[in-house]
């Protein structure tokens, strides 16, 4: 057969379902519930506001969407404001002059403001259908396909991140049963959680940074296929890992985090070196538990997270500490004990070297002799790391110029460490882990 009239024949194929799908995502479409919520103006970041209401003059749909319709919300303070819209990219970037494209498999336009500050602007897409991922020259192959509001709603992970907010009428936009779950502060996925947890795996930890940062529950059958789909973190992109833990440990809830981690079994498969670790510790003054709880503390403090090499070295600081005692070549042993985490995690080397470096110079620091370290660019970052074991153990920072500020402020709030208060669910006991 000539490829001419097979090609035809695939491009009718082609054409006619795209008809039958538009036909059913119409039949699909639903009308959102609407809530009408007047979000304090104070709140909302004005040049986003700007954003939507220029796109609003303009004929488009825009609304405020994601993570901080979420966050305002639930009465915290979101990190940053992002858009979705019914214009396409370029007829953003025509609408703002302060605007560019980005993205090559999705492209979405930044709208950059005074401060570094952007405001992420993206067209409504909608996942694929299955079929329409199969690898074929006619057929889409990217994930991201342009949409509906109702779809955009639709493909995000959980219920509380799937809603839109219509600033002109005051009103939050349901398609995904997100009020409620605000409302009983519970993760809940859009969609069979095994269904999006195979799909993208990371959305695991992301279910964790939710339920950790924001003092969330977390429903039985989601929480379930958590443990279930564990395992997929494996196959997940080890960049994308490495980087869901740091956010997990810089949201000044990294005590909550790591319990549930490991509670979940999630840590067996990313940090079995820290898993292990815990599972044999008690939660007393001192332990791992206590400097995830004095992380926690500093960051509040702080305002700002501790620097990424201060937090891998303290994720890995008691373990590491253990595998090294009594090894004659500690920063020899501290590098064997780094090797699969590296490959696992594709941590950096940089990092990787700058933590493997503090550990082994840990003794001589907490002694008071650092020698020539103390004029290394490292130092500051051991110091902190320092100042989370002292404050772990209930200690005032060590004195030194660098300390004199911290020691007065640190002393008592080291003292009155509750880590359990940090627990999801404050009285869950451990042992009560899922497998
Ligand atoms: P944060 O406060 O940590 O930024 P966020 O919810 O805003 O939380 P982002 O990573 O900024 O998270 O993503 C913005 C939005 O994009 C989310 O609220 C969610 O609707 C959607 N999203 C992000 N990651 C995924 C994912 N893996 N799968 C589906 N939707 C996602
Ligand atoms: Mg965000």
């Amino acid at each position: 057969m000539s490829p001419e009239p097979r090609r035809e024949r695939q491009d009718e194929e082609v054409r006619f379902r795209f008809e039958e799908d538009e036909e059913e995502e119409r039949e699909h479409r639903v009308p959102p519930e609407r809530y009408p919520i007047e979000l304090d103006p104070a709140h909302i970041d004005a040049d986003a506001a700007k954003v939507v209401q220029r796109l609003v003059r303009h004929g488009y749909e825009g609304y405020l969407v994601g993570g901080c319709v979420r966050d305002l919300l639930l009465d915290a303070s979101p990190k940053d404001f992002d858009v979705a819209t019914s214009a396409r990219p370029d007829d953003v970037r025509t609408l703002f002059r302060n605007a560019r494209v980005i993205g090559r498999r999705f492209r979405l336009v930044h709208v950059l403001y005074g401060g570094g500050k952007i405001i992420e602007t993206a067209t409504f897409r909608k996942n694929p259908a299955p079929e329409d991922k199969v690898t074929d020259d006619l057929l889409i192959r990217d994930d991201n396909v342009f949409g509906e509001a109702f779809e955009d709603a639709a493909r995000r992970d959980f219920t509380i991140n799937g809603l839109f907010y219509d600033l002109e009428r005051g009103e939050v936009l349901d398609w995904v049963g997100g009020m409620p779950d605000i409302k009983a502060r519970m993760v809940r996925t859009i969609g069979d959680p095994v269904v999006r947890f195979l799909e993208d795996p990371v959305r695991i930890l992301r279910a964790i940074k939710f339920c950790a940062r924001l003092d969330l529950g977390i429903a039985p059958e989601v929480y379930d296929a958590m443990v279930s789909c564990r395992g997929s973190l494996a196959m997940a992109a080890r960049p994308r890992l490495f980087e869901e833990i740091l956010r997990l440990m810089r949201g000044g809830a990294s005590h909550r985090s790591v319990w549930l981690m490991w509670e979940t079994g999630v840590l067996d498969v990313l940090l079995p070196e820290l898993s292990s670790y815990v599972s044999d510790t008690q939660e007393e003054q001192g332990s791992t538990w206590a400097l995830f709880s004095a992380v926690d503390r500093e960051t509040k403090r702080r305002g700002r997270p501790f620097d990424d090499i201060v937090l891998w070295t303290v994720l890995l600081l008691d373990p590491m500490l253990e595998a090294c005692q009594g090894a004659t070549d500690r920063v020899e042993t501290a590098f064997e004990f780094l090797e699969p985490v590296i490959d696992r995690l594709s941590m950096p080397r940089r990092i990787a070297d700058a933590v493997r470096r503090i550990v082994a110079m840990m003794p001589r620091l907490e002694g008071g002799r650092p020698g020539r370290f103390s004029r290394t660019p490292l130092y500051e970052l051991a110091q902190d790391v320092a100042l989370l074991t002292r404050s772990a153990r209930g200690l005032p920072p060590a004195p030194g110029p660098a300390n004199a500020e911290r020691a007065e402020k640190g002393a008592d709030r080291a003292s009155t460490d509750h880590a359990h208060a940090d627990r999801p669910g404050g009285s869950r006991s451990r042992g009560k882990r899922r497998t």
